[in-house]
């Protein structure tokens, strides 16, 4: 059988030409400006191996992997699958949206309940849930995340400026959810939470560590610690499966066949259950803003692996 590293290297040598057809987001400078060429692969085991290539050592702006992780901690917070179920589900669906990841129609149509915490407006949602139930929803999740790294993380001072800076549809959702009675604290602190959490930097390397708990029904193997019960971690890949990757979720099930979260930076997590937390990063973003090499890795990854679900 071919070692790990040299598939990392095959698995990246075929996917790293598939940049060429994306775009990197330039909505804000700091993702403007990212190198097209960068690209990293990492995956973390339940064994504590870990396989990387290319600039999986190399920090980008978490974005929307980092509604993965505050949705993680809302349920930390809430608890049972009870408080989980009534809290969160309540004010927030679980179903696939079928539209770009920053969409308004929605919303209007469905009384300011987002369809789900993988989408702009569901993640609002969440930081306002963890507004009321941690002191410090900020410090809370650089706790979290940088205890699932095994290293600690930061925020990246400058992304969060030009979040805020260009956050003008962000808070026109917040702004028709606190209408519709679905905001409970004032739209500048859950911005203040969203938009700190989206600059939080992290590496492939990092984050594949930090998803692997998933893998392991819910226990980080690096500690033994529960973060999440296991019925709360199979709730959580279900919702990255079906909503983790916007309105390309159907396609990354039929061709990846893991449950995954993108991110605007071109990042992408995927867990493998009880096998593995991985993470690619590749800026250039197609119309959906998936990492376009980053798909091809995961897809080849899961085919060489036999990694899929299904
Ligand atoms: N900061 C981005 C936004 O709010 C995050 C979206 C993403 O990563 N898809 O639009």
């Amino acid at each position: 059988m071919q070692r790990l590293d040299d598939l990392f290297d095959d698995v990246a040598a075929t996917a790293r030409p598939h940049a060429k057809r994306g775009r990197v987001a330039d909505y804000i400078p700091a993702l403007a400006g990212a190198d097209p060429d960068r690209f990293g692969l990492a995956m973390a085991g339940l064994d504590g191996q870990e396989n990387a290539t290319g600039d999986a050592d190399v920090g980008f702006p978490i974005q929307s992997l980092s509604k993965l992780f505050a949705l993680v901690l809302a349920m930390q917070r809430l608890g049972s699958e009870r408080g989980v179920s009534e809290e969160i589900w309540q004010r927030v669906g679980r179903e696939p949206s079928g539209d770009p990841f920053n969409s308004l129609v929605q919303l209007e149509h469905e009384r300011g309940i987002p369809r789900n915490p993988m989408i702009n407006a569901g993640a609002l949602v969440i930081a306002d849930l963890l507004l009321e139930h941690c002191s410090d929803p900020i410090e809370s999740l650089l706790e979290l995340l940088g205890e699932l790294a095994g290293e600690a993380v930061a925020i990246d001072e400058s992304v969060a400026a030009a979040e805020e800076a260009t956050s003008q549809r962000n808070r026109a959702m917040g702004h028709l959810m606190a209408a519709f009675g679905n905001l409970n604290h004032p739209l500048d602190a859950v911005l203040d939470v969203y938009n700190r959490q989206c600059a939080i930097t992290m590496t492939a390397r990092q984050l594949a560590r930090a998803s692997r708990f998933l893998a392991d029904d819910g226990i980080d193997p690096a500690s033994g610690r529960e973060i999440l019960s296991g019925p709360l971690a199979r709730r959580v890949m279900a919702v990255m499966l079906t909503c983790g990757t916007y309105d390309a979720a159907g396609d990354f099930a039929f061709s990846v066949g893991l449950p995954c979260k993108s991110g605007v930076a071109g990042g992408i997590l995927a867990v493998a259950p009880d096998h593995s937390g991985i993470c690619v990063w590749s800026p250039p973003l197609d119309a959906a803003g998936n990492s376009v090499a980053g798909r091809v890795a995961l897809h080849e990854l899961a085919e060489r692996l036999g990694l899929s679900i299904f």
